[in-house]
C-alpha cells in the first residue's frame, strides 16, 4: 500500500514533518499558505542587505537542531560568547564588555574589574551555569513553576543586575522584559547558551528551512495553498479531495495568545561596535527605554552587507512599544533613532533605515500549565513551536513528537 501523508505549514516543524514522514517511506503532499516555505524563519534581500523577519539566531548548543543541521554547509560564523552592555547618556554612554568567562577567560576576569556589576554576580553566574550543566536536558523541564524573575532572585543574584543584564537578554529572546517566562524555560535556554554559540548562516536565517527543504525526496510542495480540512484524513484543495493516513497541522491556531516583537534594520556606513557581541541596553526596565538590544549581522556575516557598509538591527519588545504607546512603524523608528542618538551620538545621523518590521505572532504565549505537561504524550498530528516552546529546537521537538505518536497509533 502507498502510504501518502499531508502537512500543512512549511515553517520549520512542517519541513521536519515532512522528513521524519519521508524516513518511515511516507510520500508527502506539503501545503502552504504563503507563497514561500520558511514560515517565521524567513529572510528577505533589499538593497543589498539580507534582513532576517526579525533578529533571529542559531544556538548550536540546540541537542536536536544540531544533529538536524549542518551549521557548517551554511557558512554559520558565531557571536563573541558574552554581551556589551550599554548605559545611555547624552553626554557620554558607558559600554561594558560582559566576556563569558567559561570561554573567554582572561576577557571574563577583566570583566570582574569593570565595574559593571558586583565580582557576587558573576560568581552566581559561573554557578548557575555548572548547576544547569550537571541537569540533563530532558530534566530541567521537569523542575517546579515559577516564573524567570522569581528563578533569579531565588538565586540570589541583584536587582540592578536582573534589570541590567537579564531583562535586556533574556527579553530579546523571550519577546517580553517582565521575566515572566518560566524558569524552565530560562533554564533550559541559558544551558544551551552556555554550551553553544549563537551563530548566523551566510545566507540568512532563512537558509535552515532551505536546507531541510533540498533534503525532501518524497514530497509536494503546494505553496499559496489555503487547504481546508475535511477530517482528520481528509482534505479539499482547490476544490479537489484528497485523503491521507494521516494529515499534521504545523501551525498555530489563530487564538494562540502570542508575543509580538519590532525590528529596525539600519544601513551604517560603518559598524557602531567594536567587537563581535550583541549589544544589551542595561536602561530597558530602569530607565523605561524602548530598545531591547542591538546587532551588527554584517560584523558576523559580512554577506549581510553590501561592501563598505554595516546592517545595524534593533529590537523593540513589542509589548514595550505600545507600554510607550507606540502603535505604527514611523512612530516606533522615531523614538529608537531618538534613543540611539544617546548611544551613538555622532554616527547616528549616517543611518538610513532599510525596513521597519512588526512581526505580530512572533512566539507563542505559554502558561506554566503548558510547561507542566510539556513530558506528557503530544497531541497526535499536531506540531509547531506552540505546542512544545518557542525556538527552532521546540519547533523541530514538536515535529518528532507528533510524528512518533502517529507511528505508535498506526502499529
Ligand atoms: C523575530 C523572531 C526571532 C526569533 N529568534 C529565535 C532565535 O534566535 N532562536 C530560536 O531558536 N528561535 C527563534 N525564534 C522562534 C522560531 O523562529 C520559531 O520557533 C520557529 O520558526 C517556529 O516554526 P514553526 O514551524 O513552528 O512555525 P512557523 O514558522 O510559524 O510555520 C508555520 C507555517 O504554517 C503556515 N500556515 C499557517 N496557517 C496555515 C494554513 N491554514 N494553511 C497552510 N499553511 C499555513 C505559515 O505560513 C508558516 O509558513 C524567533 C522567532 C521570531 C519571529
Amino acid at each position: 500500500m502507498v502510504k501518502k501523508a499531508a502537512v500543512i505549514g512549511a515553517g520549520i516543524s512542517g519541513l521536519y514533518t515532512c522528513l521524519l514522514l519521508e524516513k518511515h517511506g511516507y510520500t508527502v503532499d506539503l501545503f502552504e499558505k504563503s507563497s514561500t516555505i520558511g514560515g517565521r524563519m524567513a529572510s528577505e534581500n533589499k538593497s543589498g542587505f539580507i534582513l532576517d523577519s526579525g533578529f533571529h539566531v542559531l544556538q548550536t548548543g540546540y541537542p536536536l537542531a544540531s544533529s538536524v543541521f549542518d551549521y557548517e554547509k551554511m557558512g554559520c560564523k558565531a557571536f563573541e560568547p558574552g554581551a556589551l552592555i550599554i548605559r545611555p547618556d547624552k553626554n557620554k554612554p558607558k559600554v561594558w564588555r560582559f566576556a563569558d568567562p567559561f570561554r573567554r577567560p582572561l576577557k571574563g576576569i577583566l570583566g570582574v574589574f569593570s565595574l559593571f556589576t558586583t565580582p557576587l554576580n558573576l560568581l552566581r553566574v559561573g554557578l548557575l551555569r555548572m548547576k544547569l550543566s550537571r541537569i540533563k536536558d530532558a530534566d530541567v523541564f521537569k523542575q517546579k513553576s515559577q516564573t524567570t524573575l522569581e528563578f533569579l532572585r531565588s538565586r540570589g543574584f541583584s536587582e540592578s543586575f536582573i534589570q541590567s543584564f537579564f531583562s535586556p537578554l533574556f527579553g530579546g529572546i523571550f519577546l517580553e522584559s517582565e521575566l515572566r517566562t518560566d524558569a524552565r524555560m530560562f533554564r533550559f535556554v541559558f544551558k544551551n547558551m552556555s554550551r553553544g554559540n549563537m551563530v548566523l548562516p551566510k545566507e540568512g536565517i532563512s537558509a535552515c528551512p532551505k536546507q531541510l527543504f533540498e533534503r525532501l525526496e518524497n514530497t509536494t510542495l503546494n505553496l499559496n495553498s489555503n487547504v481546508s480540512l475535511q477530517s482528520e484524513i481528509e482534505l479539499i484543495n482547490e476544490g479537489k479531495s484528497l485523503s491521507y493516513q494521516a494529515i499534521f497541522k504545523a501551525f498555530a491556531p489563530k487564538k494562540q495568545p502570542s508575543r509580538d516583537v519590532w525590528t529596525i534594520h539600519f544601513a551604517a556606513p560603518k559598524s557602531p561596535l567594536s567587537s563581535k557581541y550583541i549589544m544589551l541596553n542595561s536602561a530597558l526596565k530602569s530607565g523605561n527605554k524602548l530598545i531591547s538590544h542591538l546587532a551588527v549581522p554584517s560584523d558576523i556575516q559580512p554577506s549581510y552587507a553590501p561592501e563598505n557598509q554595516a546592517l545595524v538591527t534593533v529590537t523593540v519588545i513589542g509589548e514595550d512599544a505600545k507600554k510607550h504607546d507606540l502603535t505604527d512603524g514611523k512612530s516606533v523608528e522615531k523614538s529608537v533613532i531618538a534613543e540611539l542618538s544617546t548611544w551613538f551620538p555622532k554616527q547616528i545621523s549616517s543611518w538610513k533605515t532599510i525596513d521597519i518590521q512588526y512581526i505580530e505572532a512572533a512566539l507563542p504565549e505559554l502558561s506554566s500549565q503548558h510547561f507542566d505537561n510539556l513530558n506528557q504524550s503530544s497531541n497526535m498530528n499536531l506540531c509547531g513551536d506552540q505546542t512544545y516552546h518557542g525556538s527552532v529546537e521546540g519547533a523541530l521537538i514538536s515535529a518528532q513528537r507528533a510524528v512518533d505518536e502517529f507511528l505508535k497509533n498506526a502499529a
